[in-house]
């Protein structure tokens, strides 16, 4: 039987004027109500002031959340927040960080983690590099702004510029790796990133959005499989405990929407007598892998990073699994990375 959830797609990690963005939060909402999303998860540098300044709510049927990104002491190794009131002044290592959210009961991601951007020398790349927690919820798997700054040549800045999405391949397989490889142990959830700061710049004697917000939002979305559905009718805190209940527990997956629009999406393990959603970990038995996808496309089941089982042309896959692993699958639009779920781990 299809799990029953309801489903809810939003956008996570953006800047505003806050910190390095070049948008106000009531544009910057215009824009993603206009683009039908659900939720907006707001991640300026160091502050949880646009919460404090009562910005948090509903801007017509899409919710805004405010947590942040935090740069530790030496503005290094980011970490997406939420879920917290406080955060203290920028003099924490990262994993001091990572222990300060957890312990407040938020939930927090590695953003970017193997960020690169080796033709920028004006921005250089903020990789992850302090492993030494264990304590973090998950991590950013694929990240809007940091692809396509990473893949930007001076041949081919001009198409970039002109086509911000066309360019969004794959998640980096450095990162994917990682996460299977993390996943083995504990569960880490994956997100969609899309960083997008609208920052304005010249180009060719003109002032330019690199990235306006309205464009960021048709690109790498995270739907959610919620308990019950956002509404109007609970509170915004118990609105936002919905979201970060799922996104904690991997109930999740991210979409490259300018390849398609991905709702509908569903990856479940199917037993005699349990059945597993995304982000669940179980003693291996025997099971189905069930996976649902709204269009033909092709779909494929991963364990342990290893394409196990796949299929062209096809709106379902249906595998049974047994031995221990990480599973997750991976749609592709073309060669073109589409929707990714979160693991179900057999140990
Ligand atoms: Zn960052
Ligand atoms: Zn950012």
């Amino acid at each position: 039987m299809t799990p029953r959830f309801f489903e809810a797609e939003g956008i996570i990690h953006l800047h505003s004027r806050y910190s390095d963005g070049s948008g106000e939060v009531p544009e910057i909402m215009k824009d993603a109500t206009g683009s039908l999303l659900d939720f907006v998860l707001f991640t300026d540098h160091n502050t949880l002031r646009p919460k404090k300044d009562g910005w948090e709510g509903w801007y017509n049927q899409t919710l805004a959340l405010f947590g942040c990104e935090l740069n530790d002491r030496n503005d290094q190794n980011h970490l997406l927040s939420f879920g917290i009131d406080d955060i203290s002044p920028k003099h924490k290592t990262a994993s001091g960080y990572i222990d300060e959210v957890v312990d407040a009961g938020g939930i927090c991601f590695l953003a970017h983690p193997h960020e690169k951007r080796s033709n920028l020398p004006q921005y250089p790349p903020y990789p992850w590099t302090d492993w030494s927690s264990d304590r973090f919820t998950g991590m950013e798997i694929w990240n809007h702004m940091s692809d396509w700054m990473e893949g930007l040549t001076d041949e081919n800045k001009y198409q970039r510029f002109v086509h911000p999405l066309r360019s969004l391949k794959f998640p980096p397989e450095e990162t994917l790796q990682k996460w299977d490889e993390l996943n083995r142990d504990r569960l880490v959830v994956g997100i969609g990133g899309s960083d997008c700061h609208a920052i304005e710049q010249e180009i060719m004697g003109v002032t330019v959005q690199v990235f306006p917000y309205k464009v960021a939002f048709r690109a790498i979305r995270t739907h959610v499989l919620l308990e019950k559905p956002l509404s109007r009718d609970l509170s915004a805190e118990e609105n936002a405990s919905l979201i970060y209940s799922a996104l904690k527990a991997g109930r999740c997956f991210f979409v490259n929407h300018y390849r398609g629009h991905g709702k509908g999406f569903r990856f479940w393990f199917e037993g005699a007598a349990t059945q597993l959603q995304m982000g669940d970990r179980h003693p291996a038995g025997s099971f189905l892998a069930k996976i649902f996808i709204p269009e033909v496309r092709t779909i494929r089941l991963l364990k342990d990073g290893k394409v196990i089982s796949s299929q062209q042309e096809t709106d379902h896959l249906v595998v049974p699994v047994t031995g221990p692993g990480v599973y997750r699958t991976e749609i592709l639009f073309g060669d073109t990375g589409w929707i990714f779920s979160n693991p179900i781990t057999l140990i």
